[in-house]
């Protein structure tokens, strides 16, 4: 239905609106920022970064590709993921490519309703910002499922989303022997992706669930920090 409407409406900027393209260089220019460090009140363990504030139009792009079906922005999102990768691996905080084959998991999807229009959307993003990372060694695990009876957290309070998740986080087996070149070398960096950290409890149960398969986890990287 979208490729049909998207072949007699004219093309909307994700963050704004504006007329034209699916994402306008106003937005390009002040949605995303560098990785910043996050302290949500669940502590994962590992570094988790944000690359902006769940705001504008940031926030504007993340609820139409999660709400409104946009899948064309997990390109746009996509790719503010790979200039937080190489800001981070500038700064030493990931492995450059040379040294570390990149593996980015995506958080656990909630969205249902976001899933039967066209896709995980995070595993969506995760999937465009390897095509645009220029290195060759890094790939998408998508290592991580939710089991049944996980609420969309929207509305929930923080001790909510805590129950939401916990112990609602498993690996999927037959991704979990792509995470062993993490066990056998340490020349790998494992990634968690996901759009919005609020708690903090879905990273830290995700973490917990590669923790406790042997997986060393580098850090989360989020879109954005509520
Ligand atoms: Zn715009």
């Amino acid at each position: 239905m979208r490729a049909l409407l998207d072949l007699v409406l004219p093309a909307e900027c994700g963050g704004c609106s504006a007329p034209g393209l699916v994402w306008c260089g106003q937005c390009a220019e002040v949605a995303f920022g560098s990785p910043r460090l996050c302290n949500p009140r669940s502590d994962p363990g590992v570094p988790v970064w944000a690359l902006t504030r769940y705001r504008g139009a940031a926030r504007e792009l993340i609820v139409n590709l999660k709400e409104r079906g946009r899948s064309d922005l997990a390109a746009v999102a996509g790719a503010a993921v790979v200039s937080g990768i190489e800001t981070l691996r500038q700064e030493g905080e990931l492995d450059p490519a040379q040294l570390a084959h990149l593996l980015l998991v995506p958080a656990p999807s909630r969205w249902l309703a976001a899933r039967r229009r066209g896709g995980d959307p995070i595993a969506s993003i995760a999937a465009h910002a390897i095509r645009t990372l220029p290195d060759e060694a890094a790939s998408v695990v998508k290592a991580l499922r939710f089991t049944r009876g996980v609420k969309d957290s929207v509305g929930l309070t923080a001790s909510q989303r805590h129950l939401n998740v916990a112990g609602r986080v498993r690996m999927r087996q037959r991704f979990a022997s792509q995470l062993l070149p993490s066990l056998s070398r340490p020349a790998s960096a494992v990634l968690l992706l996901d759009d919005v950290v609020t708690t903090g409890s879905l990273l830290t149960e995700s973490v917990r669930i590669l923790h406790c398969a042997g997986v060393r986890v580098s850090g989360a990287l989020t879109l954005a920090s509520a």
